[in-house]
């Protein structure tokens, strides 16, 4: 089993932000620096502007001094120009820096789901997974850029527009602050809000695109079954849930820089009331006023933007959370510590007194067989029998609860996880193509294959057969999951691929559905050629394989009952006959 998400240990905003650092942020800490020196110099222009207005009221307005309007001029005309050019220089830097953080993050995740084991994949559907990829490291992005944007630029903003402010009189700037402290409590209920409300909504998405997928994935069955307005509703309904959770979760998000808008104005109602006396009276210069109040009003936007920082990163905190959980999750089934090296030639396949339940289902139940080097064994049984699970096993998808797998002497678990895969080819009618070419679904990146290697494999696995029906050839596309092939055609290109992979051991999951009786002929004798010189293991449900099989292993409820050859089964009795009687009807 995986180590499931935890929910108990929520690791505070500190944690994640200091993880984030170190994992993702740290390594880009060169690009960093210049985007912040960039966006300091974005950010104290503001001060410089505000400071501008003194000399601009005392001695171009009121003063009345044309020189002063000559540098004055030019001075805010510098102030915007460099604002512009740190602006956009900051801007470019920033995007690079969360692009490449979040394609890491995302790398990472791809890296580390691909080795789960298949219980995590059963538990967490493609279109959840695809969601905490796209739509959680997202949310981070969104972050990393309210978090440099305001350490860099904000914070600077804030403290010149302060600056500015405090020289004109420390007593107003106290005053103009005064309502901050009210703002504590209320902006801490909201936060809270926030990141309750954002965790549901990540959980939700998550389930829109899970249904976007099983709908899209199972088209067919959703058509046949006539299940669009039933697929429509649900997706309907949680849509309509993440429309109320986003309004409520923007509510809290907006809720922080209004409480800022809030306090902002009271700090001006008490400036002018506390300071009134002092400019009516002349005490205060009208440029000096002007300064404090200019600091002020631009002093609200940095503020605002800051406030709404502590939505955005509630809100990313529930998906730095997620995407942390499944970084560290690691795989039950891994490389052993000291591998050994995999069997060398043909290896034959022995399975010794193996238990696997799941759940508390048994499934199966002491099995113990020998697939002899370089021969054919077939595995037959009743749907359910635990024919598949013998292929889990040996492949390592999943591990015995007892037992031992081994091939050419070698447990599977003894060696990596690499080797063992290296040592089979898979065959099955759903063998899975890839929506790409038909090329690239027998290569399976695999280069340095020779054409003429390639032409040989398509024509021992009657690929070539149907070749020249394809309107572009071997650069076919073959569909979603191979649908634009038959059951037939897609079971020769498995064929072909495994001839190209040329493994020692051939796993073989015959078709349950039926081909027709030539598509038979054809991909029995591909199949003949792929099994020569293989140990072969084959799920057998035709009539011709379980008669050329050199050994047939019978499986009745996760248990072997009998084995043979078919004259042998069959002149006993038993299982197999019954077997043979139901599902061949030739006795
Ligand atoms: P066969 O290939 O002989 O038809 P399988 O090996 O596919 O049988 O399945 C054997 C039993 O194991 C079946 O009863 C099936 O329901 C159960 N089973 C297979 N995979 C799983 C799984 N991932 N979780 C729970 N039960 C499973």
């Amino acid at each position: 089993m995986n180590r499931g998400p935890k929910e108990s240990t929520t690791p505070d905003a500190t944690g994640l932000l200091l993880w984030l650092w170190r994992g993702y942020l740290r390594r880009r800490t060169g690009l960093l620096l210049i985007a912040l020196v960039f966006m300091f110099l974005e950010g104290s222009m503001f001060g410089f502007l505000s400071y501008m207005m003194k000399p601009m009221f005392d001695q171009v307005l009121v003063g009345g001094s044309a020189t002063a309007l000559v540098w004055v001029a030019l001075a805010i005309f510098a102030i915007f120009t460099t604002r512009a050019l740190a602006s956009v220089v900051q801007k470019v830097l920033l995007t690079r820096i969360s692009q490449l953080t979040v394609g890491d993050i995302r790398l990472d995740l791809l890296q580390n789901l691909m080795t789960l084991d298949s219980t995590f994949h059963q538990n967490f559907p493609p279109g959840y997974l695809m969601q905490r990829i796209e739509g959680d490291v997202e949310s981070i992005n969104k972050v990393w850029k309210t978090i440099i944007t305001g350490a860099g630029r904000d914070v600077v903003a804030l403290v010149a527009l302060f600056g500015v402010a405090i020289s004109v009189d420390w007593r107003w700037t106290l005053a103009a602050l005064v309502g901050t402290p009210l703002l504590v409590a209320p902006a801490m209920l909201f936060q809270r809000y926030v990141r309750a409300n954002a965790r549901v909504t990540r959980d939700v998405a998550a389930k829109l695109s899970t249904r976007l997928n099983e709908v899209f994935h199972g088209i067919v069955p959703v058509k046949l079954n006539r299940l669009e307005r039933y697929q429509w509703k649900r997706y309907r309904d949680l849509t309509r849930q993440r429309i109320r959770l986003e309004v409520k979760s923007s509510f809290g998000q907006a809720a922080i820089p209004g409480l800022i808008d809030v306090m902002s104005g009271v700090g001006f109602v008490v400036v002018l009331f506390y300071g009134g006396s002092e400019i009516l009276s002349g005490e205060k210069t009208v440029g000096d006023t002007m300064a404090f109040f200019t600091a002020l009003g631009l002093a609200f936007e940095p503020l605002r933007r800051l406030g709404a920082f502590s939505g955005i990163w509630q809100v990313a905190a529930a998906s730095i959370e997620r995407i942390k959980e499944l970084l560290d999750m690691v795989p039950e089934l891994r490389d052993p510590d000291v591998p050994k090296p995999a069997p060398e030639g043909i290896p034959g396949i022995l399975l010794e007194d193996v238990f696997l339940e799941y759940g508390d289902t048994p499934i199966l139940r002491g099995t113990s067989f020998e697939a002899e080097a370089g021969k054919t064994t077939a595995l037959v049984g009743a749907s359910g029998a635990g024919k598949s699970t013998v292929f889990n096993l040996l492949t390592r998808l999943v591990d015995p609860d007892a037992g031992r797998i081994s091939l050419g002497g070698v447990g599977v678990s003894e060696m990596t996880l690499g080797d063992l895969r290296s040592l089979f080819s898979v065959v099955s009618q759903d063998s899975l193509l890839f929506d790409e070419t038909l090329r690239e679904n027998i290569l399976l990146g695999q280069t340095g294959v020779s054409e003429a290697d390639l032409d040989d494999a398509l024509e021992a696995a009657h690929v070539a057969d149907f070749l020249p029906r394809l309107s572009d050839g071997l650069d076919s596309p073959v569909g979603p999951r191979g649908t634009n092939l038959s059951g037939g055609q897609r079971q020769r290109v498995a064929i072909a691929r495994a001839l190209l992979r040329n493994t020692p051991v051939l796993l073989l999951d015959e078709a349950t559905s039926a081909l027709d009786a030539q598509s038979e002929a054809v991909v029995q004798k591909a199949l003949d050629r792929l099994s020569q010189g293989r140990t072969t293991l084959v799920i057998a449900h035709r009539l011709s394989t379980v008669r050329n099989a050199d050994k047939i292993v019978v499986m009745d409820q996760g248990q072997v009952v009998d084995q043979g050859t078919h004259d042998e089964l069959i002149a006993r009795g038993g299982v197999y006959a019954d077997l043979h009687r139901l599902q061949f009807d030739d006795s």
